[in-house]
């Protein structure tokens, strides 16, 4: 698949710290309940650490109890690719960003009776929190939407 992002080795490794890089670019996993967003609990939205890209907004993550950023659904259906990953001998969907091609996490189909049924198990470094102040409307969601003018 070719991703609206593409950076080269050198690139990746300028942009991001080393943690991310093993993450993002090498699907490792961080070891969990060290994430600094495990706990985040303000309104707004997670972006791709590698492009910047929205993932998934605060509406949707839920406390699994993992050790791990978790999240039912993401942003829209077509920020995330899912993989089948069979690596360590099970079989995995592995989630990465759309955009960029950068490794996020896992998908599992136990979402602790959330509404989708699924959990998006993240890696806190995978991703960035911007605040929004304003409560969530699609307008805030979406960057392509056109302004309305308000009053
Ligand atoms: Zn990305």
């Amino acid at each position: 698949m070719a991703y609206p992002v593409t950076r080269n080795d050198d690139e990746w490794h300028r942009e991001l710290t080393p943690e991310q890089y093993l993450v993002l670019r090498q699907a490792a996993t961080e070891r969990p309940w060290t994430g600094e967003l495990l706990d985040e609990t303000r309104v707004g939205l997670y972006d791709c650490a590698g492009c910047g890209a929205e993932l998934f907004h605060s509406g949707t993550k839920f406390d699994s109890g993992c050790g791990w950023p978790s999240f039912y659904e993401s942003v829209r259906p077509d920020a995330v690719e899912l993989l089948d990953d069979t690596s360590m001998g099970i079989s995995r969907t592995e989630v990465r960003c759309a955009t960029c091609g950068s490794h996020l996490g896992h998908v599992f189909p136990d979402g602790y009776g959330t509404p989708t049924g699924n959990r998006y198990c993240m890696n806190s470094t995978a991703l960035t929190f911007t605040e929004v102040a304003e409560p969530m409307t699609e307008e805030t969601i979406d960057p392509t939407h056109k302004n309305t003018h308000s009053g």
